[in-house]
């Protein structure tokens, strides 16, 4: 496998979140891209940001159900 490492930020993946999974990515330092380790899932930063906004969006009122937890 080519050099891999965690990135300078880690994303987690936005394919795996909308599972309920909380997954760190890899960071590929070649390809300029982050990948999961779990859903196959590759993208550049600028696509994970992206994809994790939408999740955000779209789940949203969900998340403020773990508010209370999380602070
Ligand atoms: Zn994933």
């Amino acid at each position: 496998m080519a050099q891999a490492g965690k990135g300078r930020l880690n994303y987690r993946c936005p394919m795996c979140f909308m599972r309920d999974l909380d997954i760190d990515m890899f960071y590929d330092k070649d390809k300029d891209e982050y990948y999961c380790i779990r859903c196959q899932y590759v993208g550049n930063e600028e696509d994970v940001l992206k994809r994790n906004e939408v999740v955000r969006m779209k789940y949203g009122s969900m998340m403020k159900r773990y508010k209370m937890e999380d602070f």
